[in-house]
């Protein structure tokens, strides 16, 4: 939203010599990247301090910049564009970036949607926008913008024209979706899975998760919709006590949104009807895998309930395709690869795996690397995505854990092997991958999958 500095200044109390009337017409925290005319917020990140980038903003055009004179070095830059926040916190500067975002929220009106969830937070974000920019003026999240800094970066962009805000929102600790919610006030809430990532973190275990996605709920107003998976029954059970202000979505019976898979279409997607409103109508899902038709119904939930035609939806759906590491095919010497190395879980591999059996191909192979922050039950977790390995031609598993897996798939008498790293597995796709083949890779973002891909150069 286009500001001047004056009231930037008195939103978050800053100080300073500064022009008031100076437009600000977007807002950064990369001097590299920044625009002219933009806001640069100072602020302090785990390996660099904005305060060392403000003369390099300023000199890229930036039209300020928010600082802290306690982490400044005054001699470097020129005093009238600075505005200076209160010292009274070391991450004071983004405190601020906060605060304006929330004021710019509230100043601009309309609805926001907050996204959370353990898995398919981005794909879940991204349909729910498909579906309501079919009709609406949507602002979304770009990529995983999903944190203390991506979502306040997202709703500085928001402008007068946009009529709803699709935000994700992601956390690794309890009380983090709180104070993403107190920023962007979401009046929808959208959950779409609890399951065992970041562990770590939660000593009691996955009802620690559950707890903090519930925060997303609490922090609705009180006409605030949640929209939740019925099919996932910890989110199934924040309904709970909130009468039609819960609207479901799944694929089993209580859902009020129900999608009903007719054909599994392999990779290539799913054909499903959906019912909604005493409604149906036929949806050819190209994203592939069944975890995708239940980010597709959140989407359609978003729609009928802002009166949308639940034709429109599915017209709106059916036109995405997979994103970059999510599932879009790679053409490497006459096999099709799919790279869905962004993440993975023991739910979503074994849907991939399902939908490539379903793909016509001369020989399946699924490289699988290890599935991180699965807390204690990781290694059962992963020996049986590996015993579900029946009806592949090959795998290979890919660190650590993985290892488990192939000794599953070995037990049921899969051909399978297991290697150190992604380099490794590239090896092996060269040597072994011929004409007609479908490859599978899949693995957590810390394995960095991709990498196996890479050494397969681009012939
Ligand atoms: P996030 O933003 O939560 O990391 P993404 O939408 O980027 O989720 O998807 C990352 C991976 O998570 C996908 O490649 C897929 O394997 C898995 N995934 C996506 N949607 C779901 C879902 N509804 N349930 C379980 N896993 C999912």
């Amino acid at each position: 939203m286009t500001l001047t500095l004056g009231q930037i200044a008195d939103w978050i109390h800053a100080e300073g010599d500064f022009d008031e009337d100076a437009k600000v017409v977007g807002y950064s925290i990369d001097s590299r990247t920044i625009g002219a005319g933009e806001l640069f917020f100072a602020v302090r990140g785990e390996r660099v301090d904005g305060h060392d980038y403000v003369g390099a903003a300023l000199a890229n055009g930036a039209a300020a910049a928010v600082v802290s004179m306690r982490w400044l070095r005054p001699e470097t830059v020129d005093e009238k564009r600075l505005l200076r926040v209160p010292e009274s916190e070391s991450d004071c500067v983004l405190h601020s970036m906060q605060e304006l975002a929330h004021r710019v929220r509230r100043a601009w009106g309309g609805r926001v949607i907050g996204v959370t969830g353990s898995a398919g937070k981005t794909t879940t974000k991204e349909c729910v926008a498909a579906v309501l920019g079919a009709r609406f003026n949507v602002l979304k999240t770009e990529g995983n913008y999903n944190n203390h800094f991506g979502v306040p970066l997202t709703l500085l962009r928001l402008q007068p024209e946009h009529e709803v805000a699709v935000l994700e929102m992601g956390m690794n600790h309890a009380g983090e979706i709180r104070a993403l919610a107190r920023i962007a006030e979401p009046e929808w809430g959208v959950v779409s899975n609890v399951a065992p990532v970041h562990l770590e973190f939660f000593p009691e275990g996955i009802e620690g998760i559950a707890r903090a996605k519930y925060e997303l709920v609490e922090s609705l107003p009180a006409d605030g919709l949640a929209i939740l998976n019925a099919d996932d029954e910890r989110v199934a059970a924040f309904a709970r006590g909130m009468g039609e202000r819960a609207i479901s979505y799944g694929t089993n019976e209580r859902a009020r949104v129900r999608g009903v898979v007719i054909e599994e279409l392999g990779l290539a997607g799913t054909q499903c009807v959906v019912k909604a409103g005493g409604e149906a109508c036929g949806l050819r899902l190209q994203l592939p895998g069944q975890h995708n038709v239940l980010n597709a119904l959140a989407g359609i939930a978003c729609g009928v309930t802002s009166g949308m035609e639940l034709a429109a939806c599915c017209a709106a759906l059916e036109a995405m395709r997979p994103t970059s590491k999510r599932g879009d095919v790679v053409e490497w010497r006459g096999a099709r690869v799919i790279n869905d190395t962004y993440n993975s879980n023991p739910r979503a591999l074994e849907s991939m795996v399902e939908a490539l059996k379903k793909t016509p191909a001369t020989r399946r192979i699924v490289v699988a690397g290890e599935m991180l922050e699965l807390g204690p039950q990781a290694e059962a977790l992963h020996r049986s995505c590996g015993e579900a390995m029946t009806g592949i031609d090959a795998v290979v598993g890919v660190r650590g854990l993985a290892r488990h897996l192939v000794e599953g798939a070995l037990s049921k008498g899969v051909k399978a092997e297991f290697v150190e790293t992604p380099e490794a597995a590239g090896e092996w796709l060269r040597e072994n991958v011929r004409e007609g083949d479908v490859v599978l890779l899949k693995a957590s973002r810390g394995v960095r999958l991709e990498r196996a891909l890479e050494a397969l150069g681009g012939e």
